[in-house]
């Protein structure tokens, strides 16, 4: 379908994006567009104005900051995927981004993008949500940080205002032990379940994609493991607290039945 008409503005700067958001009440921002677009194709975004921040290259890196890895919230997924920084100090970043879509979606999408959609189907905000990263928004009354534990609020909702540009993403270095597996039926589709496992001081800490309105903390799962459970007997209290959609592509029977299993991997391999 054609989208709703809509004006078009470019930001230079983070601030002109901040200023143009708050200008226009039913403004959206634009970053690789590989979620907004077709939200709009389908009527079910209609923006009165687009905020284009696609170009802000200073929005765009990977760096090194002793404990943390900081990630800029335009970064592509390809860039993410092939960041010396991210295989050296939290593979599991890069190894996720590498599992998005296929190349040309890679080569579009942001990190910031998949992060500020909220889509609980992403396959990176339960990886940054397993590892407790800090979402870094500047709005028009400054910067503030947001743990990931309070960034996804509902379906497709989060913390960052309307006015709020979200900037930076950190996640803590970690390097030795984890998991994403991501389940799918073709290669570049989006995860009919996935878990992200991360080790943590004798257990592990544990998040779900698409299995709720938001990706989400198995909180069972690592209750389980800091009370001495094996990761056969954690994995079984993984959809614990879960609310799985049923769909085309798999009842929610099916997924509470899958992500034991996943989970049960994951652990194996995060573990091993
Ligand atoms: P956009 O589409 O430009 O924006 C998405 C939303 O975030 C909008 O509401 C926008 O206003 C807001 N936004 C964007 N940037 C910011 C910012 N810096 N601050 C505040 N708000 C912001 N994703 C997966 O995780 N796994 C998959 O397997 C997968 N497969 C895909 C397959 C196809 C065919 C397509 C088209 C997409 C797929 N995606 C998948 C989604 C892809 O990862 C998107 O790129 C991503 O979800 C959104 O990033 P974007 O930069 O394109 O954001």
């Amino acid at each position: 379908m054609i989208p709703a008409p809509f004006d078009y503005v470019r930001a230079e700067s983070v601030d002109e994006a901040i200023s143009a958001l708050g200008s226009h009440e039913d403004a959206k921002l634009l970053a690789g567009g590989h979620s907004l677009l077709p939200a709009m194709r389908l009527r079910v975004a209609h923006p009165g104005t687009l905020v284009d921040i696609g170009r802000l290259r200073d929005l765009s890196y990977v760096r090194d900051d002793d404990d943390t890895i900081a990630i800029g919230a335009l970064t592509r997924h390809h860039d993410v995927a092939n960041a010396e920084a991210l295989h050296a100090g939290c593979p599991i970043v890069a190894y996720a981004a590498g599992q998005i879509g296929d190349p040309q979606v890679r080569h579009m999408g942001t990190i910031g993008g998949s992060v500020a959609h909220g889509d609980p189907a992403g396959d990176m905000p339960s990886v940054l949500l397993a590892l407790d990263a800090t979402f870094v928004a500047q709005g028009p009354n400054g910067m503030r940080e947001i743990p990931a534990s309070g960034f996804f609020t509902s379906l497709f909702e989060t913390a960052l205002a309307h006015d709020e540009v979200l900037t930076e993403i950190r996640v803590p270095k970690s390097a030795d032990g984890w998991s994403y597996m991501k389940f799918n039926r073709r290669s570049q589709d989006w995860a009919l379940v996935g878990v992200a496992a991360v080790r943590s001081n004798g257990g592990a800490k544990v998040a779900l994609t698409n299995m709720g309105l938001t990706p989400m903390r198995a909180a069972g799962v690592e209750e389980a493991l800091s009370g001495g459970a094996d990761p056969a007997a954690a994995a079984g209290r993984a959809d614990e607290g879960t609310s799985p959609p049923s769909d085309a592509f798999g009842s929610a029977e099916y997924r509470r039945s899958l992500v034991k299993v996943l989970v049960k991997r994951a652990l194996q391999e995060a573990m091993a």
